[in-house]
């Protein structure tokens, strides 16, 4: 996908648009918390004048000054107090904002095109997008928040350069043409960073993928194990040193340009200080006044050093906006827009599919035909890296097909609603994820009150994992990690099979799909499962992926996939009457599987 740079008004639009959707408010309270920030300073500028003035006229007066100072203090006391609370408001308010905008990324990672999914160019811009979000200075909040500063600051100048006009326009004018040189360095400083963001994220990803592997428990034993210790830390360490040597060729250049700034503003102080001391010299202005255009000197360069400041950083800022909306405009999953109201899916056809992963030459799936009927029970074998999974990925809408028509009961899944036949698969993917939930949530996958736990109960009954039940008080409530829960139970990896078994059975979907579903079963317990499965299967369309041929024997029709494609089809007796590929690796696994116990599979 092509990076979309957008205009500056369009992203701070978007910005407050953003923080406005989530609370209105708030944004009258950050206007308002910058707005007292920006106008205090100014109070400090006119008090010693006034203060002075009034003290040095003729018919200086003891009970006015001592009103001045007072209604000074309430001021600036009020000024800060209303300050303090707002930004406490916002701050507090905020906090919705962030964990809202967390849950839009999440969600947006949910519902993401599958294929931007297998692609670490978009976990790239994910973690691009994380910061857009992850703190206040960043992102749409810190674009609303430097806004503000920017507007008040530029008004703040406005008002210093009035001030500074009275004493002399050629001073005011020298200082507006050293700020835009001073401007124009610092922005050249701000893309020099930004230039260099994603290599450094790029670094910082890799290496925090080594630590977390170092600190994540379930690694603990191949780690061990293997001795894969120095592996890890090398690589933590090399991506770690790439970063930082990024960054320190960054910090070089910086520091170059910082040097030629600090030499332009000691221009701009000689200049400045130099005029106003030799105007007090001559007489031509009083002590009061210069006291406050002494004070009103030093406070128009710090606010015009907001202002190169605030431009910089909204430069930066942009930059993270149009990030953050690059990855929100990923492409979500295709949804056709064909609603059926899908009970049951009766057919599912692969009609002449071929299949090639984004970004690869080669076709990892070819001219694959197929006709599925209700009842049907499919296996499907072969050799690792022969194309079974792609096979399932492309049957559950996760990839389209290249070239060719997946049709589910004649209408081509393109075209169906995502919805609609999602609801209809019940899929065991090879890799097991069990959440740190309750057994009934884990099984259900559903909130609570909508959870049938008759039905789970059944449901784990069916995959033979009921027994689990026992190992605590709190029965299907109890919790399978102990992540968040002290009083949870943890799981073995056959368990978890089953309980991923038994999700699949509450779901009920009229079609059913198993990769490798009982890879860490032993012999006995994947005899059991097969039982129950044939019941499970019933008259749904199933299939079923293993690598293991004897577990296929209960399957109507079989069919070998190698290199893409389909080599060999029909049924066990069939093909080990053939005497083709299927024979021959139902041949070298029988002798294993004879001590394994492959006479339970008989
Ligand atoms: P099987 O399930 O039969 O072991 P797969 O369907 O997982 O095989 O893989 C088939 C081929 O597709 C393999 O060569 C694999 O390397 C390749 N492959 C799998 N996933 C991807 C991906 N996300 N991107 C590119 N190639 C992939």
């Amino acid at each position: 996908m092509e990076k979309i740079n957008r205009r500056i008004i369009n992203n701070i639009i978007y910005s407050f648009k953003a923080v406005w959707k989530i609370d209105k408010f708030v944004v009258f309270l950050y206007g308002l918390n910058v707005l007292l920030e920006k106008v205090q300073p100014f109070l400090y500028i006119f008090l010693p004048k006034v203060l002075i003035d009034e003290l040095t006229s003729d018919d200086a007066d003891w009970f006015k000054t001592i009103g001045i100072i007072l209604a000074f203090l309430i001021a600036i006391t009020a000024a800060n107090f209303i300050q303090r609370s707002t930004y406490s408001q916002t701050s507090a308010r905020l906090i919705k904002y962030k964990l809202e905008k967390r849950k839009e990324l999440a969600l947006k990672i949910i519902d993401i095109d599958y294929s931007y999914m297998e692609n670490s160019k978009t976990l790239n811009e994910y973690t691009l997008a994380q910061n857009a979000v992850g703190n206040y200075c960043n992102g749409m909040e810190g674009m609303m928040r430097e806004m503000f500063g920017f507007i008040f600051s530029v008004l703040t100048v406005i008002g210093y350069v009035s001030i500074l006009a009275t004493l002399n326009i050629f001073v005011v004018l020298a200082l507006i043409i050293i700020t835009v040189v001073s401007y124009f360095i610092k922005q050249r400083i701000a893309s020099q960073n930004m230039s260099k963001r994603e290599e450094t994220e790029n670094c910082e990803r890799r290496s925090s993928y080594y630590s977390n592997v170092m600190s994540d428990f379930s690694y603990g034993k191949e780690i061990r194990i293997y001795n894969a210790k120095k592996f890890l830390t090398d690589k933590y360490n090399l991506f770690n040193e790439m970063g930082i040597g990024i960054r320190k060729k960054v910090i070089l250049q910086r520091t170059k340009w910082n040097f030629l700034l600090n030499i332009i503003n000691l221009i701009k102080g000689l200049i400045c200080y130099g005029y106003l001391l030799s105007a007090a010299l001559n007489g031509n202005i009083q002590i009061g006044s210069f006291l406050m255009y002494f004070v009103a000197l030093g406070g128009f360069t710090g606010w015009i050093e907001d202002v190169t400041e605030s431009l910089a950083q909204l430069r930066r800022i942009d930059i993270q906006v149009d990030d953050y909306r690059n990855f929100m405009t990923i492409p979500d999953m295709k949804n056709g827009n064909e609603h059926k109201d899908i009970k049951t899916v009766n057919k599912i056809e692969f009609k002449n599919v071929w299949f090639k992963y984004p970004g690869t030459e080669n076709y990892v799936l070819k001219n694959i035909n197929l006709c599925l009927d209700t009842g049907d029970k499919l296996a499907v074998v072969g050799k690792n890296g022969g194309g079974k999974t792609t096979l399932i990925k492309l049957l559950c809408g996760l990839y389209e097909p290249d070239k060719g028509e997946i049709l589910y009961d004649g209408i081509n899944l393109r075209d169906l609603n995502r919805a609609d036949y999602v609801n209809q698969l019940a899929v065991i993917f090879q890799t097991i994820n069990i959440f740190a939930f309750s057994v009934k949530a884990n099984v259900a996958l559903c909130a609570k009150d909508n959870i049938n736990a008759e039905k789970v109960s059944e449901s784990l009954k069916s995959s033979d994992v009921d027994y689990i039940l026992s190992k605590s008080h709190n029965g299907l409530d109890m919790s399978l990690s102990k992540i968040l829960d002290d009083e949870g139970i943890e799981l073995s990896g056959g368990e978890n099979q089953k309980i991923a078994l038994a999700r699949a059975i509450y779901k009920n979907g009229s079609v059913i799909i198993l990769d490798e579903p009982t890879s860490h079963l032993d012999a006995i317990a994947e005899k059991r499962i097969y039982d129950n499965y044939l019941q499970i299967a019933g008259n749904k369309i199933s299939v079923f992926i293993s690598h293991r041929l004897a577990s296929t024997k209960f399957c109507d029709n079989i069919i070998m996939i190698e290199d893409g494609e389909i080599i060999e089809t029909g049924t066990h007796d069939f093909l080990i009457e053939q005497d083709g590929k299927y024979a021959e690796m139902f041949n070298i696994q029988s002798v294993y599987y004879k001590d394994e116990g492959a006479e339970i599979l008989e």
